[in-house]
């Protein structure tokens, strides 16, 4: 069915050939224009005859448009309302630069860069057949270990999560924003 294809398209030309065929009518048939007229007319006279309405409809179809402006007006404010921890976004841990970002479920897209070259951070966890294992922190681009902790990578983040929300519950996290706040 290739009509099918383009529905919006054949709305539209029908829409604009309705129309000028309209236009036709009205020009070229005697009457058509003052007959329209009379119809529109009488329309407008049917919608606006009036008739006694009890305030009460008037007060209870005022309640849901009154509900649809307030929730509304409560979405469009939200945004606005972000709690002030989520411009501190960057602190110094383990020797290394984290970055990272709020989402519905807290903290998230959290990386690590070089204090030094800004490079982002590669890991590798050693996992040694005896004693604990162990996470290092290496700039390629300096060819220097950052910092090693103990346990895999996860625990290090989990770690790094864990200090961050302290500091936010604590308000040290104050400290770590840029100067320019
Ligand atoms: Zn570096």
């Amino acid at each position: 069915m290739p009509k099918e294809k383009h529905p919006i398209l054949y709305n539209l030309i029908g829409t604009v050939l309705g129309g000028l065929v309209l236009s036709c009518v009205l020009y070229f048939v005697p009457g058509a224009y003052p007959l329209l007229v009379r119809v529109i007319k009488s329309a407008w006279g049917f919608l606006s005859w009036r008739i006694p309405t009890p305030l009460w409809l008037f007060a209870l179809l005022a309640i849901p448009t009154i509900a649809i402006v307030v929730i509304a007006v409560a979405a469009f404010l939200t945004p606005a309302h972000v709690p002030e921890f989520y411009s501190y976004t960057e602190d110094r841990l383990f020797n290394a630069i984290w970055r990272w970002q709020y989402g519905s479920s807290g903290i998230w897209d959290l990386a690590s860069f070089c204090q030094s070259c800004e490079s982002r951070l590669v890991y590798s966890d050693s996992r040694a057949l005896y004693g604990p294992k162990l996470t290092k922190l290496i700039c390629e681009h300096c060819s220097r270990e950052i910092s090693e902790t103990e346990g895999d990578y996860d625990y290090l983040e989990a770690r790094v999560k864990r200090e961050i929300d302290r500091r936010i519950r604590t308000g040290e996290y104050e400290r770590s924003l840029p100067a320019s706040k």
